[in-house]
């Protein structure tokens, strides 16, 4: 194999993230650096800069623009390499790990190590620079330092592994890539390897798998050789099989255990295995418990993308928001316009327009008409808002007028103006009362920016409308699926009395409604009974049309508890988390499972498993459903907004853990904002949520909190008014 796979030049982007330098570019010096030490590379041949942005310190900016580059949109392109700089360090606007690695499908500790490493040589602060990197995609990404010096030296540590990097994430072929082992990548790469026969260190436990079979491949089957055999050859495993010792001439995972499958905790429950009956469940839940902050941010890690879609402009795009930036297809207005009902004029030199009259002519606001053109002198009547005839440099307001005389026209006999008087009018300016073309709005101008989201107000989609632009790139609205189970569960309108037992279905529709409230499409996935084969082909279906499925019940620790088990044995999806420090809505669990799209594309999907009671169910909606749903959506910041809002009376608190206590706020003349509570909050009364429009944060404690003390909330409707 010689080098020919190594395409003519790799795309680079280099993203500088820099609040000062997004507000003037003049202040950035990074991207010429960083330029540089691409163009040094086999003389500027390996690699060419495909674009260079800026955006500020900002989560979703950072990753939106580093989605345009690494997602496959219809007309952009993939990149090879982002290297960004800036945001790495310690400060409070510094994100720029944290908005990365939240988009990374594989991370690259390696690069990170070598990066560290060499700047660690030149100077200890290099500890102040928290950098990661991996891949999206077909896509390497590296975050460099904010200076300029810092992030060449950065780049320079790793930038000669970076094409074999590249290319393998962009999907070459590996095996033709590693034929002639490290040496040959080494090579390639224009880099020194360790100490000779030591490299390969720490890979290559190749302890014999000692089974006998004399099997060809050869490597380091150590962690998961079968048998014992132990060290030395224990037979037939290859070339490189020779016990613990370190010593062979590459570290390369070449041959053995191959594995084309991702581990996944899937092939490792936690959940109960529900074959196994009652007696053998666990009687403690296994999943850790997380606090509100660390279920919160396992959303927004595990939440899909969102993904970017062409919507028209109408009433349908309320609540959408922009993956875009929109600029005016036209001028508003289109034509010079009247802001007045009067008498247009051509304004003399100098600016005297006292006297009579003739009315020459008129201009409505119907379109289309000719005008004839005016001459000093004349006046022609207009409307607000119609077009000032040709020549006319002034509209005179029909109060500063008075009618002279009329003359009778066509055979209805109306009579219509001859002469009008323009009174006290001797500064008039050019262009008085008149709008002129684009002086609302420019032609060409931003009038919207991506990640605007479109309101119900208007004020959105009016700009959209007024420019005459008739679509948009938009983020797709996830669908859900409202789904109840349990098998004493009826449907809420059933006729009649209740049997023993049964429970009017509550939750859905609480939640289709609320779900449809927050603008998004909702189906009604009805009720599942607790058996697994049956939750598992409702799940089946369910993931089939919709992107994000809400459940509740069957999370608690009874034996007919199945959605965890259903969801990671037999859908193979993960929990990222099943339970929470939080009354109500201990047991919420969020899970993502991966799923084949119409396309036959692999693509994850969401499930939230609320706890049955019905408060419970609604609390952890609004909590935690609605910020993946927020997420999927492009909303930014997503969830419910938080404001301070101060005790109306003595609140008690739950000793061991933190509650969201279901309360009306309003706000008073004085604009203190107060809360208080709903009543009884125990997790099965509905009623807590009735005339609720706000979740206090309350702190675990073992005292209440007293009446005029501060408390966060989070707003789930609008602030009641005093006033
Ligand atoms: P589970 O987690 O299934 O044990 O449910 C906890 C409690 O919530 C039980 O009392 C259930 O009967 C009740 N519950 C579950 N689903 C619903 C629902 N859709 N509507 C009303 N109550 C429910
Ligand atoms: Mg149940």
């Amino acid at each position: 194999m010689s080098s020919s796979t190594t395409p003519a030049a790799l795309k680079a982007a280099i993203l500088i993230v820099s609040t000062t330098a997004a507000q003037d570019p003049a202040t950035d010096s990074a991207d010429v650096t960083l330029r540089q030490v691409f163009e040094e590379q086999q003389h500027g041949s390996q690699w060419e800069v495909h674009e260079s942005k800026i955006v500020p310190d900002d989560v979703v900016q950072i990753q939106k623009q580093i989605m345009l580059w690494t997602d496959k949109t219809s007309n952009g392109e993939e990149v090879n390499l982002i290297v960004t700089t800036g945001g790495t360090g310690f400060a409070v606007s510094d994100q720029t790990p944290e908005a990365v690695s939240a988009l990374l499908h594989k991370e690259a500790p390696g690069l990170v190590h070598g990066m560290l490493a060499a700047s660690l040589q030149v100077t200890p602060f290099a500890m102040m620079s928290r950098p990661v990197a991996g891949v999206r995609n077909g896509t390497v990404i590296i975050t460099l330092p904010g200076s300029p010096k810092g992030a060449r030296e950065n780049l320079q540590a790793v930038i000669k592994l970076l094409p074999h990097a590249c290319l393998q994430a962009a999907g070459a072929n590996s095996r033709a890539l590693h034929v002639g082992g490290v040496k040959r990548l080494e090579k390639e790469a224009g880099v020194e390897g360790g100490q000779g026969g030591e490299r390969g260190r720490g890979h290559g436990h190749g302890h014999g798998h000692g089974d006998g079979h004399g099997h060809k491949h050869h490597g380091h089957g150590g962690h998961r050789g079968r048998g014992g055999g132990g060290g030395g050859g224990g037979g037939g495993c290859g070339a490189h099989g020779h016990g613990d010792s370190h010593g062979h001439n590459h570290g390369h995972n070449h041959g053995a255990l191959v594995r084309h499958t991702t581990p996944s905790s899937s092939s490792n429950p936690k959940s109960n295995d529900p074959t196994l009956g009652p007696s053998r469940r666990h009687r403690e839940s296994p999943y850790p418990m997380l606090s509100v902050t660390e279920a919160l941010s396992q959303i927004a890690q595990h939440t899909p993308s969102p993904q970017i879609v062409t919507a028209k402009v109408g009433c349908s795009l309320v609540g959408a928001v922009l993956a875009q930036d929109v600029s005016a297809r036209e001028n508003v207005p289109a034509f010079r316009a009247s802001i007045v009902d009067g008498y247009a004029v051509v304004v003399p030199q100098d600016g005297n327009m006292r006297g009579v009259f003739p009315v020459v002519s008129v201009s409505h606001a119907a379109p289309g008409e000719d005008m004839p053109t005016l001459k000093e002198g004349e006046v022609a009547r207009i409307t607000t808002g119609a077009p000032l005839p040709p020549g006319a440099t002034s509209v005179i307001m029909v109060e500063d007028t008075v009618l002279v005389s009329t003359v009778k026209t066509g055979e209805d006999g109306v009579e219509e103006e001859k002469e009008v008087e323009i009174l006290a009018a001797d500064q008039v300016h050019e262009c008085e009362n008149v709008r002129e073309v684009g002086s609302d709005i420019k032609q060409g101008q931003l009038i919207l920016g991506m990640g605007v989201q479109v309101s119900a107000v208007g004020g959105e989609i009016g700009l959209l409308a007024a420019v005459g632009v008739g679509e948009v790139q938009v983020y797709r609205r996830p669908v859900v699926g409202v789904l109840s189970t349990g098998d004493e569960i009826v449907d809420h309108d059933l006729a009649g009395d209740l049997r023993l037992g049964e429970v009017r279905d509550t939750n859905r529709p609480t939640l289709i409604s609320a779900a449809r409230a927050w603008g998004y499409e909702v189906v009604d996935l009805g009720v599942a009974r607790d058996k697994a084969g049956t939750l598992e082909e409702t799940l089946r279906q369910a993931l089939r049309q919709v992107d994000v499925v809400i459940t509740t019940g069957g999370v608690s620790m009874g034996e007919l508890d199945l959605l965890k088990p259903t969801i990671e044995r037999s859908l193979g999806g993960t929990i990222h988390f099943g339970r929470v420090a939080m009354k109500p809505g201990k047991p919420t669990t969020f899970a993502t499972v991966p799923v084949k799209d119409n396309d036959g594309e692999r693509v994850s999907k969401v499930i939230f498993s609320l706890p049955g009671n019905p408060a419970s169910a609604l609390v952890t909606f609004h909590l935690f459903v609605l910020q993946s749903l927020h997420q999927l959506s492009g909303i930014s910041p997503s969830g419910l907004p938080k404001v301070p809002v101060t005790l109306g009376h003595d609140f008690p608190l739950d000793r061991s853990r933190p509650e969201y206590h279901r309360a009306i706020v309003s706000v008073n003349r004085d604009g203190v904002l107060t809360a208080v509570t709903t009543g009884g909050q125990r997790s099965s009364m509905i009623g807590s949520m009735k005339g609720a429009n706000a979740l206090l944060a309350l702190p675990s404690g073992p005292e209440p909190l007293r009446k005029g003390s501060k408390v966060e909330a989070l707003l789930m409707g609008s602030l009641r008014s005093d006033m």
